[in-house]
């Protein structure tokens, strides 16, 4: 089994998790109720897509977003 020759030292490791930060999620205002809601995504609070219902209001919380 090949073996690391020596330990990682905190600055290599550093640099290899220098891409590892998380980013917020992308989110916009809803045009109906002007909660916040995912891009592209029915809104969770009042169930409107593109100006008009299509599904139940206040059903999933699934596409909720936090900021
Ligand atoms: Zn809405």
């Amino acid at each position: 089994m090949a073996v690391p020759k020596r330990k990682t030292s905190p600055s290599r490791r550093g640099m290899r998790r220098s891409h590892e930060a998380l980013r917020s999620e992308a989110h916009a205002e809803c045009a109906t109720c002007g909660e916040l809601k995912r891009p592209h995504h029915v809104c969770p609070h009042c169930g409107h897509y593109d100006g008009r219902e299509v599904a139940e209001a206040g059903g999933a919380l699934k596409g909720t977003v936090r900021v």
